[in-house]
């Protein structure tokens, strides 16, 4: 699905990613963990065409990723602080993208964000505002609203940094839910313990590159990579 060979990043004269490679399969689940600094928003940034990159590094269904415009519908995002429209409710933050986006009619939009909303167990929010919602039920919601325009990966930016361990936890559930489904996702968190259980590949980004990668288990096994080693001591 995704196919990363040879990206570079720089800021001024920081480089943030270093020759890097990377692939994501369609169903995978691939969590990204690293040391503040590291690179890992920086990546998936560019992976959804949030950072302009200049040539044909990235491909996603075999198409240049170069700019929003051309993930457009193909990736979702979920960030740490949820952007969802505050003056909208519940309900029409899902209806009015569907509506403008899919142009989809507003009775079926309103159907499709009410399964949406039921399948992360806030559609008894539906016709209130985000502000009145709980941290983990605002997440829920982005998640639901990133579902919505149906992307073939749903790319989240450390989705539960902002939220205490039982918000966190009803987030994760959610995500496990969708893993399950099948839905191809790429997880950016410290919570490595949370997403061990339905991750099927972790990547450990160090300076810009990719350290090591394995599965949850291969990646907790590794005693004698003191880098990894000294990060997992940090985090949980
Ligand atoms: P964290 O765990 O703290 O979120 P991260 O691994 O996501 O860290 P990035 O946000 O990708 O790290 O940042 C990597 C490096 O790139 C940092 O040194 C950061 O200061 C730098 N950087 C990121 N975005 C920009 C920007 N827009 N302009 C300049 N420097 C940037
Ligand atoms: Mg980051």
């Amino acid at each position: 699905l995704i196919k990363i060979s040879n990206l570079s990043k720089s800021f001024a004269d920081t480089k943030v990613l270093q020759s890097l490679d990377m692939r994501v399969n369609s169903g995978e689940v691939v969590a990204i963990i690293g040391p503040s600094g590291s690179g890992k928003s920086t990546l998936v940034r560019c992976i959804a065409g949030l950072e302009p990159v200049s040539g044909d590094e990235i491909l996603l269904d075999g198409e240049a990723v170069v700019n929003t415009a051309s993930t457009h519908g193909k990736v979702g995002m979920v960030f740490q602080n949820f952007n969802l429209f505050p003056h909208f409710t519940v309900g029409e933050n899902i209806i009015k993208p569907l509506k403008t986006v899919l142009k989809m009619k507003v009775d079926i939009a309103t159907e499709k964000a009410k399964t949406l909303l039921d399948k992360v167990h806030i559609l008894d929010k539906f016709d209130q505002y985000p502000n009145s919602l709980s941290g983990g039920q605002k997440q829920r919601l982005a998640i639901a609203r990133a579902l919505a325009m149906e992307p073939e990966i749903i790319i989240f930016d450390e989705p539960t940094s902002s939220l205490d361990p039982k918000l966190a936890h009803e987030v994760f559930e959610t995500i496990s839910d969708l893993a399950k489904e099948g839905q191809t996702m790429l997880i950016v968190t410290h919570q490595i313990n949370a997403i061990r259980r339905f991750a099927t590949r972790v990547v450990f980004l160090n300076k810009g590159k990719i350290e090591v990668e394995g599965t949850p288990d291969y990646i907790f096994n590794q005693a004698d990579n003191q880098i990894l080693q000294q990060f997992l001591k940090q985090v949980d």
